[in-house]
């Protein structure tokens, strides 16, 4: 097929205008309209840059009667190109009866999810070990935190079916290089388990909360169907290494489970993991990530001030943002997971912590609009060796705890008040939505005076950017530390530990991933590597 990029067409456009628009872009490499069998659009966007002036961008997919002749004359010319295959291809497939040790998988969040996906479709029955319970129960186990301030350490927004990404906004998109096209399975096989088929041609799609729970038990019933098993309440204790190799897990039924090929999965929160593969000797190092806090604003300011006269625009949604401050102190401040219509929610995984993160709903329609705004840290902040970052993390959400007033409440300050250094004693037009509470105070002890330094800093920048960005009532809630792995597991270039054969470190926990899309793309990757090493051989 032929593929044309960036056809432009303003806000409201009839279907005709696309048509019409798509028939002069193939006129102009000699295609007639006849010779158009028919066409999909690959990809939409909009271009916000021009306030007065917002365009619809298309990419488009032309199955024409004569391809030859078209990809000839369109030769050189800028935003032609031939439509590359994006169909899945399995690497290896197990042989009929194929009965020798089962791969097995600890965490059943995006990265796990999808390897187990990919081995049970290449018919190595894996199993899933996933610590917290299957995801409609630990809803309730995660509501029970945000309204009764009952935390279960092991069923929570950071584990139990679905991973770390099942409350939250369920963006789909990565800055990652993805030559091979993993990102178009995924986005396939969500659609099968029901997200809104929206999700393959928009350019920044989201699912939202609820839809994410029912897709992810149709994806485990497909497991299931496949020969895969998916144990839940069952959290992986120690590793049982031979030769510096894998040869199988103690679980905390109780059971040794026997197995060479491990995919480990366990995302960034799982700190008493980390701890006991650094019992076992895995090799481990720090790496960099973020700390900061969630700013919240109403969603009004931020579609003004980004769509001018169309904000609220059916076409447009909620408006969402990309900010970034090099500060005098040489950090650098960004906004992380920005949740347009959503709320900010409790996300520790310890008792006695607090974490904020946000989510949001499909319709993106609540009040406010809230995004991490955090500083970048690197190991040289928290020397110690590969677990100190963890305890740079736990000192500042105990800290939080603490500021909040003991019960999970966050501690929030009014953006005025942050700017000015004094504490905030109320708060105003803007009311927080994190639950179960927040308390009013002052922020400027709740974490490292640069990063405080650099926040206030950067505000009354950002607010040139987007219109309101540091308006007085804007709320600060913190803290926000969970932005990605305090550490790396690093692996070979088969997706192997360095120093232990036969496990596989993926996904966000092992420092290879961001987020729910580049986390599943890394699980794809994974079960591949898994498969050819079990298998021996590529698929014909
Ligand atoms: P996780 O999703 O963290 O999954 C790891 C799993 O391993 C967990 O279920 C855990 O219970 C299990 N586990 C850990 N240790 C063990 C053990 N010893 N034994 C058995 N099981 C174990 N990303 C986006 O791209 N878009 C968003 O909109 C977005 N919003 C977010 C909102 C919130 C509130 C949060 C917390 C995160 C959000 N993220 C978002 C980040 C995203 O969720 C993560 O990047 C992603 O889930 C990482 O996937 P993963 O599979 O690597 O790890």
């Amino acid at each position: 097929m032929l593929r044309i990029s960036e056809v432009k067409l303003p806000l409201d456009h009839p279907q005709l205008a696309l048509d019409a628009a798509v028939h002069a872009r193939l006129a102009d490499i000699g295609v007639k309209p006849d010779g158009l069998i028919r066409y999909t659009v690959y990809r939409r966007a909009h271009d916000a840059r021009k306030k007065s002036d917002i365009k619809l961008t298309y990419i488009v997919d032309c199955e024409l009667k004569d391809e030859a002749s078209a990809f000839k004359r369109m030769a050189g010319k800028p935003h032609y190109g031939v439509t590359p295959d994006m169909d899945y291809h399995f690497v290896a497939m197990a042989p009929p009866g194929f009965d020798r040790h089962r791969p097995v998988v600890i965490g059943m969040g995006p990265c796990g999810l999808f390897a187990g996906l990919i081995l049970a479709q290449m018919g190595l029955r894996p199993i899933i070990l996933e610590r917290g319970k299957a995801v409609r129960e630990r809803t309730k186990d995660t509501w029970g935190l945000w309204r009764k301030s009952v935390l279960n350490p092991d069923s929570n927004v950071q584990f139990g079916e679905g991973g770390a990404g099942t409350f939250s906004d369920g963006k789909l998109y990565s800055q990652i290089k993805d030559p091979r096209h993993l990102g178009r399975k995924v986005l396939d096989e969500f659609v099968k388990a029901g997200a809104p088929e929206d999700i393959l041609y928009l350019s920044r799609p989201h699912i939202g909360t609820f839809r994410l729970v029912s897709m992810v038990e149709k994806m485990r019933a497909t497991i299931h169907a496949l020969g895969g098993e998916v144990r839940f309440e069952t959290k992986v204790e120690n590793l049982v290494i031979e030769d510096g190799k894998i040869r199988g897990l103690e679980l905390s039924t109780g059971e040794t489970l026997v197995t060479h090929h491990v995919v480990l999965a366990i995302g960034h929160s799982a700190r008493d993991t980390f701890k006991m593969l650094d019992d076992n000797g895995v090799y481990l190092e720090p790496k960099p990530f973020s700390l900061g806090f969630r700013i919240e604003h109403p969603q009004s300011v931020i579609d003004r001030s980004r769509f001018g006269k169309f904000a609220g625009h059916k076409d447009l949604g909620a408006a969402d943002y990309k900010v970034v401050h090099h500060a005098s102190n040489g950090r650098a401040v960004y906004s992380f997971c920005m949740c347009p219509g959503g709320t900010v929610v409790a996300a520790t995984s310890e008792p006695g912590r607090v974490v904020t993160n946000g989510m949001s709903q499909y319709s993106r329609a609540e009040r406010n609009a809230n995004a991490g705004i955090v500083v970048g840290i690197t190991p040289d902040d928290y020397p110690g060796g590969a677990l100190a970052g963890i305890e740079f993390q736990r000192h500042w959400e105990s800290r939080a705890f603490e500021l909040g007033g003991g019960n999970y409440f966050a501690p929030g300050q009014r953006v005025e008040d942050f700017i000015a250094g004094r504490p905030s004693t109320s708060l105003g037009s803007v009311i927080p939505s994190y639950k179960p509470g927040v308390t009013p105070t002052d922020l400027s002890t709740a974490l490292p005076d640069y990063v405080i330094e650099a926040i206030r800093e950067a505000l009354p920048e950002l607010d040139k950017k987007i219109a309101g960005f540091a308006m007085g009532d804007a709320v600060l809630t913190g803290v926000e530390t969970r932005t990605s792995s305090p550490l790396r597991i690093r692996r070979k270039d088969n997706c192997q530990s360095v120093n232990v054969e036969g496990l596989y470190p993926a996904g966000e926990g092992a420092g290879y991933a961001g987020g729910i899309y580049s986390a599943a793309i890394d699980g794809i990757e994974v079960a591949e590597a898994l498969a050819l090493d079990l298998l021996g051989s590529r698929a014909g």
